[in-house]
């Protein structure tokens, strides 16, 4: 594997003993990837604040750099100060930084920091440059954005005020990435801008999880996804196929690495990147 074709990994905090123990199998088999870090979601699926710190201190044990996510909406300076200075004491290096979603049910309070680029001022006011700051980007534009072009001003905002690099929305349309990435090029952003890859391992699931992120899946697709049906084990294989074919496509036009949402199953990660020959 080229040193600039690095790999990492996301992981969701798992919600009982049984999910606990799915992902600690399925990081120790992806551990043999060589990930250059891993990361792990906030306040994603329900989980807590103690959920993400406990799981990074799960990776951390196997061996791993493990990166929390952390996002903005809905909570204090204090708070935040908090969790940084915890990070910090724990030897984390990386940061995720988010705004995130107001989970329903919390009402309308925003917290003091409204966007992800407010959450990146803050972190290097109260951290200075201990944290590598990861930021997410859109290729297909995030779904509450009022059009292409305010919304790329805004990833350059997050980038100007201080993030290292970025993990972009899944896609499934490496077009969509690469006009991304031209586009912030032309404004002047140089930090890496890797793709995040989402294996195609469940049609019902991907579905949902799409019109939410706003992420679109190309009319073709939909369509063979549907004549499998509830034929799981060819749609896992089908799946590696075509993700397998967008990665090369990406590594090939240069992206600077890749990042697999693995939502903590190693199969199809896996199968990816062996045919990737990564790892
Ligand atoms: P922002 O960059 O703040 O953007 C949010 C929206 O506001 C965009 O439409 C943007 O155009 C607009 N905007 C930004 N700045 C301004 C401004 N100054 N004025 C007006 N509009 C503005 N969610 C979780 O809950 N937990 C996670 O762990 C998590 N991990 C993620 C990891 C990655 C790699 C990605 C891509 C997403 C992740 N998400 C996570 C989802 C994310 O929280 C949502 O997409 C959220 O809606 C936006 O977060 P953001 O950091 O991109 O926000």
């Amino acid at each position: 594997m080229s040193s600039k074709q690095a790999i990492s990994l996301e992981f969701f905090p798992p919600r009982d003993i049984a999910a606990q123990e799915k992902l600690v199998r399925s990081a120790k088999q992806l551990l043999a990837l060589h990930p250059e870090y891993v990361s792990v979601t906030f306040g994603a699926g329900g989980s807590t604040r103690s959920g993400t710190a406990d799981t990074v201190r799960m990776m951390q044990n196997l061996g791993c750099d493990a990166a929390p996510h952390l996002s903005c909406i809905g909570a204090t300076r204090a708070t935040l100060g908090e969790i940084l200075d915890a990070y910090r004491e724990q030897g984390i290096r990386r940061i995720v930084a988010l705004r995130g979603d107001l989970p329903s049910g919390m009402g309308g309070d925003a917290g003091e920091l409204h966007y992800a680029s407010h959450l990146v001022e803050f972190i290097r006011e109260h951290s200075g440059d201990w944290f590598h700051v990861e930021v997410a980007a859109y290729p297909e534009s995030h779904p509450q954005s009022a059009s292409a072009q305010s919304d790329l001003d805004h990833f350059v905002a997050k980038v100007q005020a201080g993030a290292n690099s970025a993990i972009t929305q899944y896609f499934f349309n490496a077009d969509a990435y690469f006009d991304f990435v031209e586009r912030a090029r032309a404004r002047g952003v140089d930090v890496p801008i890797v793709p995040g890859i989402m294996p195609i391992t469940n049609h019902t699931q991907l579905a949902r999880f799409s019109t939410m992120c706003g992420a679109e899946i190309p009319r073709w697709l939909k369509l063979r996804l549907t004549d499998f049906g509830d034929d799981k084990a060819s749609i896992k294989a089908f799946g590696v196929d075509v993700i397998t074919r967008m990665c090369q496509q990406l590594l090939d036009g240069g992206a600077p690495g890749l990042h697999f949402y693995t939502l903590n199953g190693a199969e199809s990660t896996m199968a990816i990147c062996r045919q990737l020959r990564l790892g």
